[in-house]
């Protein structure tokens, strides 16, 4: 009996293994590939956090590249102290045409699209938004997605190098919107309750969904009110600014 319980250890031990050699192994080889159809690969290091930039775009501008890079040493270490410090400290950005959306960050590696590149040059903080993916690294299940996409537009909006420059700001409040609109509307909703309800909020949320914590007490458990409560009061009374 104890024996064959050891022997199931050992197995379930050397399964656990295998499995994350595996995954560690098709995260590099999905690297090997991008690296084959590179046309310039660099490394770049600064104090805690290595970066290495595999660019595929034969014209991407080389200035752009420059500020991506600048935006990524400023802005990642200021997140990984803020919300998550034990968040990786190696960080892959890959620059690839075949890559259809805007930007996509998972598992250390964000991809970005060049062509969005070329029509908004000055949108650099799209690095704040997608290295806070990193940061906040949430397992799967963890809630849900409109908190995710909230939390790194708020982090843009607070943390941005230049969103003035890229012209990005949090829309206006209006009556057709709701919390789990996500992203920019989220995000305005976020400051608003750090403004005026309890500051602090949004490193607790982070930290909850982190640990697969969170569910909608977390509102009335953080600030004293429910998440609806909170959302009509932002309603009747939205201002950020003064
Ligand atoms: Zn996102």
């Amino acid at each position: 009996m104890h024996t064959s319980t050891f022997k199931t250890c050992l197995l379930l031990i050397f399964l656990c293994i295998q499995s994350q050699l595996l995954r560690a192994q098709n995260r590099w080889d999905a690297i090997d590939e991008d690296i084959k159809g590179a046309t310039a690969v660099d490394t770049i290091k600064q104090g805690k956090y290595s970066l290495i930039f595999i660019n595929k775009s034969p014209d991407f501008d080389t200035a752009v590249k420059k500020r991506l890079v600048e935006v990524f040493f400023i802005n990642y270490p200021k997140e990984a102290k803020l919300y998550n410090k034990k968040t990786t400290r190696k960080v892959v950005f890959i620059v690839d045409p075949a890559y259809e959306g805007v930007a996509a960050a998972a598992s250390g590696i964000v991809r970005f699209n060049p062509a969005w590149f070329k029509k908004n040059p000055g949108d650099v903080d799209v690095v704040t938004h997608e290295v806070m993916h990193l940061v906040q690294s949430y397992p799967s299940g963890a809630g849900p997605g409109w908190i995710t996409e909230g939390i790194a537009d708020y982090v843009r909006f607070t943390l941005g190098v230049d969103n003035e420059g890229a012209n990005w700001e949090l829309p206006e409040f209006s009556e057709k919107q709701s919390y789990e609109n996500a992203y920019r509307i989220t995000a305005r909703f976020f400051y608003w309750v750090e403004r005026n309800v309890k500051k602090g909020t949004i490193k607790k949320l982070d930290k909850a969904m982190r640990e697969k914590v969170y569910a909608e007490t977390f509102w009335e458990k953080t600030t004293g009110k429910s998440l609806q409560s909170l959302w009509e009061e932002y309603s009747r009374k939205p201002t950020i600014s003064g």
